[in-house]
């Protein structure tokens, strides 16, 4: 079965962070809390899912509330952190949303990866992952992590499942920013 035929089936897309969602770089500032960036072609790219009704959410070894605001605002619900076995965050998530591995996708770039990218339905690489990932992969990006990746694996799913050119025709609407809380 070659890639866009894994991804046909797709429900649910994973995501690493750090040196998947952003370059890898971390800014450590002197009270200890990280500075990170994400690339906004990503977000909209993640934005283009939810509104294909694809499911997404992020399984990350590490732990930031700068983290906790982009995925409220990208409608990505299950944000794992901390999660040092991935392994066992992506069975939770398998058991919530009654989901079987080869309907769920997950992109990541190094070898605390391989676990979950081993059991996924359809595995991504970033361009610039380690040796071992890439050549676990099912899709290895053009784009390396932080600059693009997630946006070209998902729209490589969008396009696979014959989603992406009438999501392009409502992006005014998917792109259009959530209204705000209202003022108490
Ligand atoms: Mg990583």
């Amino acid at each position: 079965m070659d890639a866009a035929e894994r991804a046909c089936r797709i429900a649910m897309i994973l995501m690493d962070v750090d040196g998947t969602l952003t370059d890898g770089t971390l800014c450590v500032q002197p009270d200890g809390t990280e500075l990170k960036s994400y690339h906004v072609r990503d977000g909209l790219g993640i934005l283009m899912a939810g509104a294909a009704g694809i499911k997404t959410g992020i399984i990350t070894g590490k732990t930031s509330k700068a983290l906790v605001r982009r995925a409220d605002r990208l409608g990505i619900k299950d944000v794992h952190q901390g999660a040092l076995d991935k392994r066992g965050a992506f069975k939770a998530i398998l058991e919530k949303h009654e989901l079987r591995p080869e309907q769920v996708a997950f992109i990541g770039d190094d070898l605390g990866d391989l676990p979950v990218l081993e059991q996924a339905g359809l595995a991504g690489a970033v361009a610039d992952a380690s040796a071992e990932v890439k050549a676990r992969c099912h899709y290895v990006c053009s784009l390396p992590g932080g600059r693009g990746a997630v946006r070209e694996f998902i729209e490589f799913i969008l396009k696979a499942q014959g989603k992406w050119d009438g999501l392009c025709a409502r992006i005014t609407e998917i792109g259009k920013p959530a209204a705000p809380a209202p003022v108490q």
